[in-house]
C-alpha cells in the first residue's frame, strides 16, 4: 500500500510538469550525469564496452564527451552472461520483465524496477492528459500479446488506483478479438480514449460498418507500435471523428515521441530520454534521416546509454513551432506492420506467428518469419549457446499450431541475413494479398 502510494506520487509529480522544462537540454545533462557515473561504478559491461573505445571513467562534463561513447545495440546485450545486463545491487527477481519481439526479428527482455516503470509510464500518461484525457477517463488499449509481463506481478496490470476510479486503462488482445470482437468490446465499455496498434485500428477502420467508430465518440485515438502511413492517418480521422496522435515508443524506453497537435511533427520525450538521429555517425540535420539511438535517463537497473533501437526515423526541427521547447522528429521509418494473406481469402497478423517464438527467447538469437508460397511459412533462426537438439522441431511446433488450418511451416535453422539499410518490415516477409484489400 505504502509503495502504490509513492508510485502514485511518482505519477503525479510527472503529470504535474505542465508547465515544460523550458531547457530541457540542461536537464538531460544533469540527469546524464548522474546516469554515466552510476553505471561507471555499478555495471561492469558498459565499463567494459566504454574502456575498450578508450572511455576514461571521467564525469560527462559536455555534449563532446557524451558523444565519445560508443553506440550500442541489442546484440551487445545478447551475448552478455546471466546478470551481467544489470547493474549490480539489481536483482532479475526484484525487477519486472518485459518480453518483446521488437521490431528486428531479434527476441529481447527488458527489466527494470516497477518504479522506474512507472515513471516511464508516467512520461506517456502526461502525454494523454495533454491531449485532454482526465483522471476518472477510461482508456481501452489494442495490444497484440507481443509483449507480455513476467514475475508473477499481478498487481502490475490492474494497480489499486484502477479500483479507486483513477488512470483506468483496460487491454484488448486485438489478434484474439479479431476487428468484430474489439468493435463489440468498445461498445460495451464506451471507453474515452482508444491507443494502441496503429495496424489493428487499420483493420478495424477497414472492417467495421460505416458510422461505428464515429458514435464511439472518443476524445481522442494515439495510434502507435508500427508506422502510421499518410494514407492511415487518413482513414483514422475519417472513421474516427476525433484528433489522432502517432506515438512513438519501444520498450527499452516505453515513449520516444508523441505526434505534436498543431504541427504533426513529433515530440521528442526530452524530459526522460536524449534522442539522437545519426547519419554517418554524426548529428542528422533538420530533414535528413538516420539511425535512431536513445539514451534513457531514468532507469538505472538496466541502463540504455547511446542503445540503437534499429529504427529509422527522419529529423525535424529543433524546437516545435507550436512553442513547445523540444526537439522534433518530422517522420518515423522502418516500422510498418502487413498481414499473411494465404489462399482463400484468409488473413492473419504477422504477430500470431511470431509470438510464439518469444517463449525461445533463452537460446534464439535472431529470427525472421518468411512467407515463400501462399500456403507455405519458413521459419528462419540462428542460435545462441544452450539451444537444445529439438530446436527446429520446437520452432515447427509452436508456430505451426498458431498457422491457419493446410498453411505448411517449416523451420530452419541458418544463417540470417543482415538487415536492409530501411527496411520496411524487418522480421518478417509476407506476399501481398492475392487480390486487392477492400477499400
Ligand atoms: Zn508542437
Amino acid at each position: 500500500m505504502r509503495q502504490d502510494a509513492v508510485h502514485l506520487l511518482a505519477i503525479a509529480r510527472v503529470l504535474s510538469l505542465r508547465d515544460f522544462t523550458p531547457d530541457p537540454r540542461r536537464l538531460q545533462l544533469k540527469k546524464l550525469r548522474a546516469m554515466v557515473a552510476h553505471t561507471w561504478r555499478h555495471h561492469e559491461a558498459y565499463a567494459r564496452w566504454w574502456r575498450q573505445h578508450g572511455c576514461d571513467p571521467v564525469p560527462i562534463r559536455g555534449w563532446d564527451d557524451f558523444s565519445r561513447l560508443p553506440v550500442i545495440g541489442k546484440m551487445h546485450f545478447r551475448e552478455l552472461a546471466a546478470g551481467e545486463h544489470l547493474a549490480a545491487n539489481y536483482r532479475t527477481r526484484d525487477l519486472l520483465q518485459h518480453l518483446t519481439s521488437g521490431s528486428t526479428g531479434i527476441p529481447f527482455r527488458v527489466e527494470r524496477t516497477v518504479f522506474e516503470d512507472r515513471r516511464l509510464g508516467a512520461y506517456r500518461l502526461r502525454e494523454r492528459f495533454l491531449a485532454g484525457l482526465r483522471p476518472g477517463d477510461l482508456r481501452v488499449s489494442l495490444k497484440s500479446g507481443m509483449m507480455s509481463y513476467e514475475g508473477g506481478r499481478k498487481s502490475y496490470e490492474h494497480p489499486p488506483w484502477m479500483k479507486w476510479g483513477l488512470f483506468r486503462r483496460v487491454g484488448l488482445n486485438h489478434i484474439a478479438l479479431g476487428p468484430e470482437g474489439v468493435l463489440r468490446k468498445l461498445r460495451e465499455l464506451r471507453p474515452n480514449a482508444l491507443g494502441g496498434h496503429a495496424d489493428a485500428m487499420f483493420r478495424l477502420c477497414l472492417e467495421s460498418p460505416p458510422g461505428a467508430l464515429g458514435d464511439l465518440r472518443l476524445k481522442f485515438v494515439s495510434a502507435g507500435v508500427q508506422t502510421v502511413t499518410p494514407d492511415m492517418y487518413q482513414r483514422f480521422c475519417d472513421a474516427f471523428g476525433c484528433p489522432v496522435y502517432v506515438t512513438y515508443g519501444v520498450s527499452e524506453f516505453n515513449l520516444v515521441s508523441t505526434q505534436c497537435a498543431h504541427t504533426g511533427l513529433h515530440h521528442l520525450n526530452e524530459e526522460g530520454l536524449i534522442v539522437e538521429v545519426l547519419k554517418d555517425g554524426r548529428p542528422a540535420r533538420d530533414g535528413e534521416h538516420g539511425e535512431v539511438v536513445a539514451t534513457n535517463l531514468d532507469v538505472y537497473s538496466m541502463p540504455f546509454i547511446r542503445y540503437a533501437i534499429d529504427d529509422w526515423a527522419t529529423m525535424g526541427p529543433d524546437r516545435c513551432p507550436c512553442g513547445r521547447p523540444v526537439r522534433t522528429l518530422r517522420e518515423i521509418q522502418g516500422r510498418v506492420a502487413e498481414l499473411f494473406h494465404f489462399s482463400g481469402g484468409r488473413k492473419i497478423h504477422p504477430l500470431q506467428l511470431i509470438n510464439p517464438l518469444l517463449a525461445f527467447v533463452g537460446w534464439m538469437r535472431e529470427y525472421r518469419v518468411v512467407q515463400t508460397a501462399r500456403d507455405r511459412v519458413e521459419i528462419w533462426f540462428d542460435t545462441l549457446r544452450g539451444a537444445p537438439e529439438d530446436a527446429v522441431a520446437q520452432v515447427e511446433d509452436a508456430v505451426g499450431a498458431k498457422a491457419p488450418a493446410g498453411v505448411r511451416v517449416q523451420a530452419l535453422r541458418r544463417a540470417i541475413p543482415p538487415l536492409p539499410e530501411r527496411g520496411k518490415n524487418k522480421m518478417f516477409q509476407s506476399l501481398g494479398p492475392e487480390e486487392p484489400v477492400r477499400a
